[in-house]
């Protein structure tokens, strides 16, 4: 069965990366909870998709002078306890208004931003009680930028891992990053004992070094095999969604991860973003694990996922 990857954890329903949002992803049953890893400037290692602050968070009305020339304000330049300090916030547009306006509101609640070993620690104490074994999937966010900034997060994560009891391969973990290079380095040079997932994104994301259009192709899978388990692409990248007749076909990167033995976990299954194609969030999933035949999806909504897997 595929597995069902808690993206941000629960974050269709509660602020992502909180705890209560990671809490609420355990509860409903997901089999991996994520984590995207980015640095403070005290070199903390801290739970946020971005390397930014401003979109979830309050910071903008805590620390209004700290941003840098861009307008934005990044993690790297607060320390840890000033991360504390602010309130976590459902995530919104550059205009403040929110990014899914159906979900948790907009500018409240009570929480907080996290630091990865107070999540590790919830995980841990969460399957020890209820005797599951739920896993982690941590992200390796912009390591070309946090070298650019000083601090080279990869071994700091690994010894986070290994210190939380995390051994090898036979512990639930993934560690997944969009840079290509890192991943390599991952394996080759930090020996990374974890399975590791290549996220494949679009160059025009600017979201790493690596081109991803090379990466798609034969020999970049080929590439990708020789030192990752599997791929994290987008769901665009697996299927042709817009088609002339209007239904969805699988495209040929399925078939190329297959041939090349690599799982396939592809991003981002929103029941209140259902892409062109599809009638539905149902009718999207199914065709993902039936006709793809992926080996596990990231979703806002795990307990959506799971029960259409369940049926
Ligand atoms: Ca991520």
């Amino acid at each position: 069965m595929a597995l069902v990857i808690a993206h941000r954890g629960a974050s269709g329903y509660l602020p992502e990366h909180t705890l209560a949002a990671k809490t609420l992803a355990f509860e409903m049953g997901a089999d991996y909870l994520e984590q995207d890893i980015v640095a403070s400037r005290d070199d903390e290692l801290v739970v946020l998709h971005d390397v930014h602050l401003d979109r979830v968070s309050d910071v903008a009305l805590k620390f209004p002078n700290r941003h840098r020339a861009d307008g934005r304000f990044y993690a790297r330049d607060f320390d840890l306890e000033e991360i504390r300090q602010l309130q976590a916030w459902e995530r919104m547009n550059a205009d403040g208004t929110a990014v899914y306006p159906d979900r948790y509101p907009a500018r409240s609640g009570d929480f907080r931003i996290n630091t990865l070993a107070e999540e590790l620690e919830l995980v841990g104490a969460l399957n020890r009680q209820f005797g599951r074994n739920a896993g982690i999937y941590p992200e390796i966010k912009r390591p070309a930028w946090h070298k650019s900034e000083g601090v080279d997060i990869a071994p700091l994560l690994l010894e986070q891992l290994q210190s939380a009891g995390y051994e090898g391969r036979d512990d639930p973990v993934f560690v997944q990053c969009f840079d290509a290079d890192e991943v390599r380095r991952l394996k080759v040079e930090l020996g990374c004992p974890y399975p590791l997932i290549q996220l494949i994104g679009d160059n025009s994301w600017g979201e790493s070094p690596t081109d991803y259009d090379a990466l798609r192709s034969p020999e970049g899978i080929a590439s990708v095999a020789e030192v990752a388990d599997g791929i994290g692409p987008h769901l665009s990248h697996l299927a042709e969604l817009e088609t002339v007749d209007g239904v969805p076909v699988v495209g040929p990167l399925a078939g190329l991860a297959a041939e090349a033995g690599l799982l396939m976990h592809p991003y981002t299954f929103r029941a209140d973003d259902v892409p062109p194609g599809f009638a539905n969030f149902d009718d999207l999933v199914q065709f993902f694990v039936r006709e793809v035949g992926v080996d596990g999806l990231f979703t806002d909504f795990p307990d959506r996922v799971i029960s259409l897997l369940e049926d």
